[in-house]
């Protein structure tokens, strides 16, 4: 897929469509990749980010304000960090592919950048701050409600989730432990696939491009399975 197709498919998925594209190529264009040629700040992400960090700020604080009334200051505070922190924003990008987009220099690209998480929640608050520029308030917090502030609860209990199962099975007295089923591909692009082991009972696995996005993925499964088997 070339990058324009990537654009297209990236404004069909979003229901918005740039009115001036060359806004969404400068938020999907890494340092690195723009310095190849020259480096002025308006050739890369950035800026763009430092904007999109503001704009997706306020819009949670919105939606937080509005839709939790009666609750305190402290656990809006909490929950807006859950949200807006990079393994939930990477979380988010993912739910469009954005990473396959990043226009990334070839250092870059062969030392993994296209996975670093750092980079990746990054672009997602620089497509943010290009689409205020782009549309104006409203047109970022659609994009906002639509892919951080939907289904949040989930979001963050994903993100956390190791944590989570950690406090679930000290609580119960289980023991728990974390494996590694396989490991496959090169270095700059791995896929490892981690299990959780319960009391000598493997319960589920995750896959990840690194061993700790696949144990979360491992202990969200483990937690919904362990969970339920409580309901019967
Ligand atoms: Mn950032």
């Amino acid at each position: 897929m070339n990058n324009m197709d990537g654009y297209a498919l990236f404004e069909e998925k979003t229901g918005y469509h740039f009115k001036d594209p060359s806004l969404l190529k400068k938020a999907l264009t890494h340092s690195s990749y723009a310095n190849e040629s020259r480096s002025d700040p308006d050739d890369y992400y950035e800026r763009l980010e430092f904007l999109g960090d503001a704009v997706l700020e306020l819009c949670v604080s919105d939606h937080l304000y509005k839709s939790l009334p009666g609750k305190r200051e402290g656990y809006m505070t909490k929950l807006r960090a859950s949200l807006v922190c990079e393994p939930t924003l990477a979380m988010c990008a993912s739910l469009l592919d954005l990473k396959d987009l990043i226009l990334l220099g070839k250092g870059e690209e062969q030392t993994g950048g296209r996975n670093r998480e750092s980079i990746i929640s990054d672009v997602f608050e620089a497509v943010i701050g290009a689409m205020y520029l782009d549309g104006g308030i409203e047109a970022a917090r659609r994009f906002i409600e639509k892919y951080v502030l939907e289904d949040m609860y989930h979001k963050i209990e994903f993100v956390d989730s190791k944590t989570n199962l950690q406090e679930y099975v000290q609580e119960k007295g289980y023991v728990l432990s974390y494996e590694l089923i396989s490991e496959n591909g090169p270095a700059h692009n791995r896929e490892y696939v981690m299990g959780t082991v319960v009391n000598d009972e493997r319960i589920a696995t995750g896959k990840g491009r690194s061993k700790k996005n696949a144990e979360q993925e491992a202990a969200y499964k483990t937690l919904l399975i362990l969970r339920n088997r409580e309901k019967d």
